[in-house]
């Protein structure tokens, strides 16, 4: 559907966003040929909305005020969809934890629901999904300390429905061993200068990719460094196709405490049409494995809307996730590329969120919690990503990064450094080009040396 959108700065910034919510919309300033046209025209102190297709035509003046203009741009919009364009109401950012608990502690929980649903427009069962995430993760957030990323970007092969840095390992395979002796490096330098200069390490997460795509010994030079440091320390196996018990023991030698093994739907014919090279069995036995050697709790994710899924099949796997020994469980959904073939090829918007909802029944009936959430742009039914665990299991770092509450260290190609306090991180990126990482990895870890001096020196 195209959209011939007009707003002045900063009414277009803010309405954009609501805008792509509708299905399939493509956004242009300036077109002739428009199926839908939003005309926002400033006043003294007011603005002069319209959301007009030719047949149906709606007018607003409203306060020039940002929630007001939002609430009524998507009343509008909701009137012309014939129902809301999306239960996040004008919640439309990545984060809305942070404005759930910005309403929880100046009005509490009851009242905060009400506000999300009355002012932001949100349907009652994410209002209360949200308010249960901020609820049970925000309270283990810390006020010292800082968490340090590790990525390891590289990846056996690329799932279809991929929208991460991933790359090929066979074409990588050549600079492996020099990724390793600077992440290493890099992760050296880091937790020394945090030790000296007395900055809490809260949480260290190895990520990807899928960071057991690296050999075991390869693994184990990479994590060296943070070997025995005392805080959560989780890798995600990723693809269990790739995860050894030789990976299992290098883990515990290097006191990693929670891992991730992950299939995102484990049914043969679903792994088969997303381009996952494993099968459901040998999911399982490398979930089994990862139970068995007892380093902590076992997390595993799951995509919603991926071909061959049902809500039944849905809740029967998390029971079996569960059962396996599984004590955290991460729904994601699944993010559309725009454009792309997988638009068309999975689920509908009904299908995926029948799903969902029994998949939120199952998980709750067998005493998971939610305890962080996400979003993320086109997301398939404008769903959500939320992390579920049994009491005492919650990831640390995920509810960290998710609410921003503390700085980052980014180690390795495209890790993302947060650098700062408060509302006021400034991102330093590492660049996901593995050769310019390499080249480039001395001055950005000098950066990142710097601010922990600084941010030291700066404390009271
Ligand atoms: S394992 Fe994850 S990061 Fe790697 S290709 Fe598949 S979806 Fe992408």
């Amino acid at each position: 559907m195209l959209i011939r959108f007009q707003a002045p700065d900063p009414w277009w910034s803010r309405g954009v966003q609501l805008l792509w919510l509708l299905p399939q919309a493509q956004i242009e300033k300036e077109t002739k040929n428009w199926d839908l046209a939003v005309l926002v025209e400033e006043g003294s102190r007011e603005l002069y909305l319209t959301v007009t297709d030719g047949n149906f035509r709606e007018q607003r003046v409203v306060p020039a005020l940002p929630r007001e203009f939002l609430q009524a741009l998507f009343q509008l919009l909701s009137q012309y969809n014939l129902g809301p364009i999306s239960p996040w109401g004008i919640l439309t950012g990545v984060r809305p934890g942070k404005i759930a608990a910005g309403l929880i502690s100046r009005v509490g929980f009851d009242q905060a629901l009400e506000e999300l649903c009355a002012n932001w427009l949100l349907h009652r069962d994410k209002a209360r999904l949200l308010v249960a995430a901020v609820n049970h993760g925000y309270p283990l957030l810390r006020k010292q300390g800082l968490s340090i990323y590790i990525s390891v970007p590289f990846c056996p092969s690329r799932c279809d429905y991929c929208s991460f840095a991933s790359l090929p390992l066979d074409r990588w395979r050549g600079r492996v061993d020099s990724y390793v002796r600077q992440g290493a490096a890099e992760l050296s330098e880091l937790l020394l200068a945090c030790r000296r200069q007395g900055h809490p390490v809260n949480s260290i997460y190895v990520g990807g990719g899928t960071p057991t795509a690296l050999s075991p010994r390869q693994l184990e030079a990479l994590l060296a460094p943070a070997a025995g440091w005392e805080c959560e320390f989780t890798v995600e196996a990723g693809r269990p196709d790739t995860l050894t018990q030789e990976h299992l023991a290098v883990f515990k030698e290097a006191g990693v405490n929670r891992i991730s093994v992950n299939s995102q739907y484990p049914l043969d014919s679903t792994l088969a049409a997303i381009g996952r090279r494993h099968t459901a069995k040998q999911f399982y036995s490398s979930l089994d494995m990862a139970v068995s050697a007892g380093l902590g709790t076992v997390n595993s994710d799951l995509i919603v809307g991926l071909p061959g899924q049902t809500p039944a099949g849905f809740a029967d796997v998390i029971s079996s996730l569960a059962a396996a020994g599984a004590g955290n469980i991460t729904i994601h959904a699944l993010a559309l590329k725009r454009g792309a073939e997988l638009r068309q090829q999975y689920l509908d918007e009904a299908e995926s969120k029948e799903i969902a909802e029994a998949a939120y029944d199952r998980l709750n009936s067998l005493g998971f919690q939610p305890y962080y959430l996400y979003r993320q742009r086109n997301m398939a039914s404008n769903l959500e990503n939320v992390g579920f665990g049994l009491p005492g299991s919650y990831c640390y770092y995920n509810i960290a990064s998710i609410a921003e509450s503390e700085p980052v260290l980014g180690v390795g190609a495209g890790a993302v450094s947060k650098l700062g306090q408060g509302d006021s991180f400034l991102p330093l990126v590492n660049p996901r080009d593995v050769n310019q990482y390499l080249a480039r990895s001395e001055d950005l870890l000098l950066r990142k040396l710097r601010w922990l001096q600084v941010d030291k020196e700066a404390r009271p």
